[in-house]
């Protein structure tokens, strides 16, 4: 646990700078190995029990986790393995696909602000508003101008989530090419597995390079300093679910939630 808070220095994208990815490790374990960091994980989880019980018992505030990543970077497998330490009645769940036609009669954001979690919730978002300057500037499903003002709007939207109780925390989970590869065959190959590959996946990862350069843009003009992006190196995932689990808990930690003040009887009155 020593070595925890450090992780959340190292990984933050520097608000108003500039990342570039091929400076970051996505093999990186920060000097941790396999078998100890399942205890220090355990131990992440648990601080995240019991943090996220204060939040729902204090009911005034609310943590928005949003997870990004390439296809079969471990976003589905980040939900399963770190969220399990929260309480699922005050933990939501919201995955965003190819928009509806009702979705796409509005803007991008509409789909968007009603899944942000309630007041005492940690919300969870599989995908998210940053679909709209990544997937649709990569296919180009709307004019340049169009996608390029969005990263404005995003840092204004979440700057009102903020200034209205809700905590952003946001995850790029990065793993590389050969780890992508070596993933969609594993996923090819066994027949309990094979329904979470897409033949499209194939043709988004020729794409690549261009993913590669819109998550670099759309972590460098929205990393703010109430709502940061976190790189989490993922090749190993044992690691990202330390990093992630570390990284969450410290958010919540920060935000300190209090159980209310506890009730006194009336004078007279007991419990019988
Ligand atoms: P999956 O997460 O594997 O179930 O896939 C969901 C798909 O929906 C991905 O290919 C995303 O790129 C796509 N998607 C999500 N949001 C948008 C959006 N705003 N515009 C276009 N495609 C999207
Ligand atoms: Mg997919």
């Amino acid at each position: 646990m020593a070595q925890a808070p450090n992780l959340r220095d190292s990984l933050r994208v520097t608000p108003g700078g500039h990342i570039d990815l091929s400076d970051v490790d996505p093999g990186a374990t920060f000097g941790f190995e396999k078998e100890g960091a399942r205890v220090v994980t355990d131990g992440l989880l648990d601080r995240l029990t019991d943090l996220q019980e204060r939040l729902w018992a204090e009911g005034r505030r609310s943590v928005l986790i949003v997870l990004q990543g390439i296809d079969a970077a471990g976003k589905d497998g980040t939900i399963r393995k770190v969220m399990t330490a929260f309480n699922p009645q005050g933990c939501p769940v919201a995955s965003f696909k190819v928009p509806s036609a009702e979705e796409l009669a509005h803007d991008f954001l509409w789909r968007i602000h009603r899944r942000v979690p309630g007041k005492g919730e940690v919300g969870i978002f599989n995908r998210s508003h940053y679909e709209d300057v990544l997937v649709v500037r990569v296919h180009e499903l709307v004019p340049k101008d169009v996608w390029k003002a969005r990263y404005d709007q995003i840092v204004a939207f979440e700057d009102h989530l903020t200034a209205n109780g809700t905590t952003v925390v946001k995850f790029f989970l990065y793993i590389d090419k050969e780890e992508q590869l070596e993933r969609f065959r594993a996923r090819y190959d066994d027949p309990t597995k094979r329904w979470k590959f897409a033949l499209g996946d194939l043709e988004e990862r020729k794409r690549w390079d261009d993913y590669i350069a819109a998550y670099e843009d759309a972590l460098s003009k929205t990393s703010t300093r109430s709502a940061p992006w976190y790189v989490i190196p993922a090749n190993k995932k044992w690691f990202r679910d330390l990093a992630v689990a570390s990284i969450v808990g410290d958010t919540l930690q920060e935000l300190d939630p209090q159980y209310p003040e506890p009730v006194d009887l009336p004078d007279g009155l007991v419990i019988e």
